[in-house]
């Protein structure tokens, strides 16, 4: 790739904005871990802790008053961000995994429509254990079972396994938007109509999606889409589980203490509405403000130009390190993100990320939480270089010079 072409974006993440020839200079291509901040929703944080830190809902007090209506924008703004059809939908969580947790412990209790024993729950080859452990801990106290769709040689899921998979007890099926491994973006519209004309509900993992798709629920038509703040850019402890309404409100309260009630005595509890009732106790108030600033950041920039962009840089990347002797690139996806996983031949993932990381290249290596995609693969790990918008020319060719290094090292 030609030498770096000015980055309209970059600017805005103080630890990422360092001069081109700064010696010290980071490459960092491991943004699908967790990404960088902006200023705007750093400066987010620093203003609800200098100006308004209160806890929300509960005071009559002015600061509380600002907090909570900080608070409730950030609802509001997801919503539109997503397409909800109102804020109600909206569930605080602390993240992709809390939300699975969430969906696994009220939506098979649902008064009148529990999940009995050998009900069945489909879930891909290609899922984070967030979206497989909650499911088998769910299912060992139920006696459910998971059926597991697997993948083609491209790394695509099988559309005809999956529908053989599909049957009259399949209850759930939960898939993630994009693959934290291999960068495969799922053709989850189709998959949502194929489960709903098996009168399936849909759950979608929109972990790795948010920060580069543009997300419409009501297109998508899936039942719960579930997101983490940190990965779009946003602070740790921020997270998103939206549901339908109608759906959303069967669901039985999971944690119990404050917030989620709205009268208690001894004899007897009266649970809120939603959506506090799905959200017990003090929630994380300054990281849900600074979700509400990087959905303001996300929504002040063309979001398609930033897919372009992001994927113009991996596709590069790829193509570069896969011309070089003992490179493997892992999966080659129909539609893929910005994300790809490789490996040097007869290497050690950890070994290789060791080597990058001393060129100054922050990539991740290991399982990246998808061990059974691994075992499927034959393989225990992979090296992955996750592209973000504030990435340019120079960090991919930093980590090809980097990956030619190692490879002469190794090899
Ligand atoms: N799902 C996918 C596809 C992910 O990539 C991740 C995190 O890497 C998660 C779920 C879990 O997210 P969190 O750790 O933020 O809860």
């Amino acid at each position: 790739m030609p030498h770096s072409t000015p980055n309209p974006w970059r600017h805005h993440f103080p630890l990422i904005d360092q001069p081109s020839c700064d010696v010290n200079r980071l490459s960092y291509l491991d943004s699908a871990a967790t990404s960088q901040k902006p200023q705007c929703v750093i400066d987010a944080i620093e203003q609800y802790y200098r100006h308004y830190n209160a806890n929300v809902h509960r005071a009559a007090h002015t600061l509380s008053a600002r907090s909570t209506s900080a608070y409730e924008d950030c609802r509001d703004k997801v919503a539109d961000f997503i397409g909800a059809n109102e804020s109600n939908e909206v569930i605080f969580t602390s993240g992709t995994t809390e939300g699975f947790n969430l969906l696994a412990n009220t939506l098979p209790y649902v008064e009148g429509q529990r999940w009995q024993e050998g009900d069945e729950v489909i879930l891909s080859t290609l899922e984070h254990h967030a979206n497989i452990v909650p499911w088998q801990m769910l299912a060992e106290r139920l006696g459910l079972v998971i059926k597991v769709i697997p993948l083609d040689c491209n790394g695509d899921l099988s559309i005809p396994h999956y529908q053989a998979l599909l049957g009259p007890r399949t209850r759930l099926v939960s898939l993630t938007h994009v693959s934290n491994t291999l960068g495969t973006i799922n053709p989850i519209k189709e998959l949502t109509r194929l489960a709903h004309a098996n009168s399936s509900l849909v759950a979608i993992d929109g972990a790795q999606a948010c920060a580069h798709l543009d997300i419409d629920v009501q297109e998508i038509g899936c039942d719960f889409y579930l997101f983490s703040g940190h990965k779009m850019y946003a602070p740790t402890g921020s997270g998103i589980l939206w549901g339908k309404y109608p759906l959303l409100n069967l669901l039985p309260p999971w944690q119990g203490g404050g917030e989620m009630i709205k009268t208690v005595s001894f004899e007897k509890v009266q649970y809120n509405q939603l959506p506090y009732r799905l959200e017990a106790g003090t929630p994380n108030i300054s990281a849900i403000i600074g979700l509400g600033a990087a959905i303001d950041y996300l929504s002040s920039i063309d979001r398609q130009q930033v897919l372009r962009y992001e994927q113009k840089l991996c596709s590069s990347a790829k193509t570069q390190l896969a011309d070089i002797e003992g490179i493997n690139i892992i999966g080659e996806p129909k539609v893929q993100g910005s994300l790809f996983s490789f490996l040097i031949d007869g290497c050690e993932p950890s070994d290789i990320a060791t080597l990058l990381d001393e060129q100054g290249v922050a990539v991740r290596s290991g399982h990246h939480c998808t061990q059974p995609l691994m075992t499927s693969l034959n393989l225990t790990g992979t090296v992955r270089a996750s592209f973000a918008l504030y990435n340019n020319e120079d960090d991919v060719n930093a980590l090809v010079t980097a990956v030619h290094k190692a490879c002469e090292l190794l090899l």
